[in-house]
Parts: structure tokens; C-alpha cells; sequence
């Protein structure tokens, strides 16, 4: 048996004519743009590339950015003043900080100095907390785009066994949780966990969110088993072992292609939404 691919690309590009389309309205009726500010700490390859992603998509679909980088140097205090300045700016709608930053700044500090109105990377306390009581807010993007991906397949979540991968405040631990609001039976795994394979076995849907490379075995995956791969390492490897996965699982991301878009889909949907709330029209 090989996997159906669940085709990132192809579901994002629909979610963001959407977006593009909800963007067009708002800047006839509120004579501007919306605006994302990318703030990007230092000079880790990766994240470079993913923020120039970012600016690209936001330029595609209409809405303006305000790019910010700042030195590898900068400490948590200039950082922590920036965000501020921009949570205050009103000709800014959405804020996101690139994760990771340098290891001598508090990143938490900086996430919460983020307007929970502008948090449309869904990173703040506020926003977390408003997605474990299932309150109104912004979702953690990619976490909120492996939700929207597996509804895209139409792949059932009520009562399944779903394996997470990974515990980090922005992937692992949010895409649990929503994933036990969906009612499936979820298991958060993490460098503790004993016997890791014997759990991943047991499950029927798999979401990946390590950070090493094929750490996730091919030969753990159950026959006929979703595996969503949101692991993104050095020369497109996934966290899972895709060939072998492939060959056993049900439906299968690719990487790149697969989590990767709906992030930025989920990005600029929420900066949109953001802006329509900050003009009075939402
Ligand atoms: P992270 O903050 O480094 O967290 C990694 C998690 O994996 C931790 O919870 C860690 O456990 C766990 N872990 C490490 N080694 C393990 C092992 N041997 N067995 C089981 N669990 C283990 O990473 P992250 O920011 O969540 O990112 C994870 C991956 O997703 C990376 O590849 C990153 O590039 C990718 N990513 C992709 C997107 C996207 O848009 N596609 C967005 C964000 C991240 P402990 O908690 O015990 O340390």
C-alpha cells in the first residue's frame, strides 16, 4: 500500500484566494491595506527563509508588511520595547516574532509583549489559553493548519488514537490540545517518553513535531494511519522517515508541501481577520 499524499500546497493556495479575496474588501472599504510586521532576531538561515516566505505570501494576497530585523545582539529588554511599540501602532494589524530567537533572550517575554489583538501567530499566554477553553482567538498557526489540513481529507478525529510527537509551547502541546477538542484520545509524547515506537504503533493518526530528522521510524506507523510530518530539518527532511512511512500509512504529508503552507495560510487569514477587527468591521 502507498499513502494518499495530503497536499499542503493545493489546500493552502484555496484558503489563500480567501484570504485574498476578504483582503480586497477590507482595503476598498478601509482605504489601506492590512499590515503584518515580521520581526526577525539574528541571522539563523531558516528563519530568514521563512520570513522572506512570509513577505512573499502576504505580497501575493494583498497585504502590506513591515519588516524588522534586528542584530543577534539585541537583548530581551529592545526587544520586549518593540513589540510594545508595535502592539501600539495603529497602522499595524498583526505581529509575528520568527521562533526561535538568539538562547540569551527571554522568548516568552517577548511573545507576551505582543498585543493579544494583534497575536496573529497565536503565541501569547491569552491565546493559548483561549484555545485549551475553546474561547474565541488566534489559533497557534501551525498547530491551527494541521487541524485545517486533516478536515481538508476529511480524516475522523472523534474517538481515534492520536500519537503527538513533541511538547513545545507552539506545535507540540497546542496541536494536543486541539486534537483532544476533536475529541480523539490523544497521547503528547517527548524526549521522557519510554519505548516511544510502542506508542506511535498504537496510533491511528501521528503528528510528527521533533525537530530531528526521521526520528519517527517508518516501520512504527500502523497500517492505514494519518501521519502528519511537521518536522522541517536541513535538506527538506521531515521528522518522519517518509519512504517507509509512505508505504504503510493511510495518508501521509509531504515535506516540504504538507504543514509548511498551511502555516502561512493560517497566517495571513488570521492577520486579516486581526485587521477587520482593529477597523470596527468584524
Ligand atoms: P522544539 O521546541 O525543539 O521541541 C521539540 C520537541 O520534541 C520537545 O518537546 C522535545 O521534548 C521533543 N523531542 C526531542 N527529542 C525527542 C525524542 N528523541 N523523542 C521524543 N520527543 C523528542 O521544536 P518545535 O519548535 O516544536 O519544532 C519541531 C519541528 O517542527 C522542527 O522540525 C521545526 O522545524 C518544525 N516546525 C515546522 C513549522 C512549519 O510551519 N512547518 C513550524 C514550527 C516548527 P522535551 O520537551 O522533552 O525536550
Amino acid at each position: 500500500m502507498s499513502a494518499l499524499i495530503m497536499d499542503g500546497t493545493s489546500v493552502a493556495t484555496s484558503a489563500l484566494a480567501e484570504t485574498a479575496e476578504r483582503v480586497r474588501d477590507f482595503t476598498a472599504r478601509v482605504g489601506r491595506p492590512p499590515v503584518l510586521a515580521t520581526v526577525l532576531v539574528g541571522d539563523d538561515p531558516a528563519s530568514h527563509t521563512y520570513v522572506r516566505m512570509k513577505r512573499s505570501r502576504c505580497a501575493r494576497v494583498g497585504i502590506g508588511s513591515r519588516s524588522v530585523e534586528l542584530p543577534a545582539t539585541t537583548t530581551t529588554a529592545e526587544l520586549v520595547g518593540l513589540l510594545a511599540e508595535l502592539s501600539g501602532d495603529p497602522a499595524v494589524d498583526g505581529i509575528l516574532l520568527q521562533h526561535p530567537v538568539p538562547g540569551h533572550v527571554d522568548e516568552r517575554a517577548a511573545f507576551e509583549a505582543i498585543a493579544p489583538h494583534k497575536d496573529v501567530d497565536g503565541v501569547t499566554t491569552r491565546s493559548f489559553a483561549a484555545m485549551a477553553f475553546g474561547l474565541p482567538g488566534f489559533a497557534s498557526c501551525t498547530p491551527g493548519g494541521i487541524l485545517r489540513l486533516l478536515d481538508a481529507y476529511d480524516v475522523p478525529l472523534p474517538g481515534r488514537r492520536a500519537v503527538v510527537v513533541g511538547r513545545s509551547p507552539i506545535l507540540g502541546k497546542p496541536v494536543a490540545l486541539l486534537l483532544l477538542a476533536r475529541d480523539a484520545t490523544v497521547t503528547c509524547c517527548h524526549s521522557k517518553t519510554a519505548d516511544l515506537a510502542e506508542v506511535v504503533r498504537e496510533a491511528d493518526v501521528v503528528v510528527a513535531a521533533v525537530g530531528r530528522p526521521e526520528l519517527v521510524r517508518g516501520e512504527w506507523v500502523k497500517p492505514g494511519a494519518v501521519v502528519v510530518d511537521a518536522g522541517y530539518n536541513p535538506g527538506n527532511v521531515g521528522d518522519v522517515e517518509h519512504a517507509t512511512a509512505r508505504e504503510r500509512a493511510g495518508l501521509i504529508t509531504p515535506v516540504p508541501g504538507g504543514v509548511g503552507p498551511m502555516t502561512i495560510a493560517l497566517l495571513l487569514e488570521q492577520t486579516a481577520r486581526a485587521a477587520e477587527a482593529n477597523a470596527g468591521l468584524a
